[in-house]
């Protein structure tokens, strides 16, 4: 059910963010609820799930149903929910370390299983919440006192990922573009099957030089595709601070294709007895 005239407020709960001042988290926050209001949905049609982390404390902060679950699951918390209540709309949230790290794995199989749902992942290329180890998405040559000299390993493409596995939308954003963020988060949401942003999202305790970001991001210079072949094309240009939506695909989601889905426990337990 749409409800007419909604406002970021009715999707921002009464718990004060406890990120640090300046963090982009607060920028990605507005931008949720400003896309939630316009979806219209109420609060109570919306479940917001997260791992752990600066940017999974994100449930917390909205009025919406909310799970914070554990390290790397927020995906399959997620999926689980979608699919067994598939009246709501599910919002999954998590950050680089949490998602791309010992997430990994879901974050594959989510893509390629393409649950009707939205990932939104708060890039900022370092562990934040506990204080500043690199991540899968940190630069080589990232000095820093718990990296010296860089780690030399090559980082981790969460587009390139995405679309190589499946996922069915692919878009990247720049936590300060508030505008540019709420309506690719809109057009995620509206788009069935497995969508994934990633939300470029400055740590600016840890990776203070990411203040910078907002003078190096800028609109890709290729439209978007239904095309994999051509979105591959263009995320091999790309400089990494490119925004827009790449992708957007035309598989059908996971649970549209799937039936009796709530089976009888009895038969099956009968089946593994030994
Ligand atoms: Fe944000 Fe970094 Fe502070 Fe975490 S440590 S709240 S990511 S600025
Ligand atoms: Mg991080």
């Amino acid at each position: 059910m749409n409800v007419p005239n909604l406002k970021p407020k009715d999707f921002t709960s009464d718990v004060t963010p406890v990120w640090c001042p300046g963090c982009g988290d607060f920028h990605v926050l507005m931008s949720i609820t400003r896309a939630l209001a316009e979806l219209g949905r109420p609060p109570e049609d919306i479940a917001v799930i997260s791992g752990i982390g600066c940017s999974s404390r994100i449930p917390a902060y909205t009025n919406c149903y909310g799970f914070h679950g554990v390290h790397g699951r927020s995906l399959s918390l997620a999926a689980g929910l979608k699919i067994a209540r598939p009246d709501l709309t599910v919002l999954a949230m998590s950050g680089d370390g949490d998602g791309f790290s010992i997430g990994g794995n879901h974050f594959l199989h989510a893509c390629r299983r393409n649950v009707d749902m939205t990932y939104i992942v708060m890039d900022n290329r370092v562990y934040g919440m506990t204080k500043g180890q690199p991540s899968p998405t940190t630069e080589p040559d990232w000095d820093s006192a718990l990296s010296p000299g860089g780690t030399g390993l090559s980082p981790f493409h969460p587009l390139v990922i995405a679309l190589a596995s499946g996922a069915n939308f692919v878009a990247r954003e720049f936590s300060g573009n508030i505008k540019g963020c709420t309506k690719t988060i809109v057009e995620a949401v509206n788009h069935p099957g497995f969508s994934f942003v990633e939300i470029l999202s400055p740590c600016v305790t840890f990776r203070p030089d990411e203040k910078e970001w907002k003078n190096q991001v800028h609109g890709a210079s290729v439209p978007e595709t239904d095309d994999p072949a051509r979105a591959a094309r263009r995320i091999m240009t790309d400089d990494g601070m490119n925004t827009g939506i790449l992708y957007r695909g035309q598989r059908k989601p996971y649970f549209a294709s799937v039936k009796n889905t709530f089976g009888e426990i009895a038969p099956l337990e009968r089946a593994f007895e030994v």
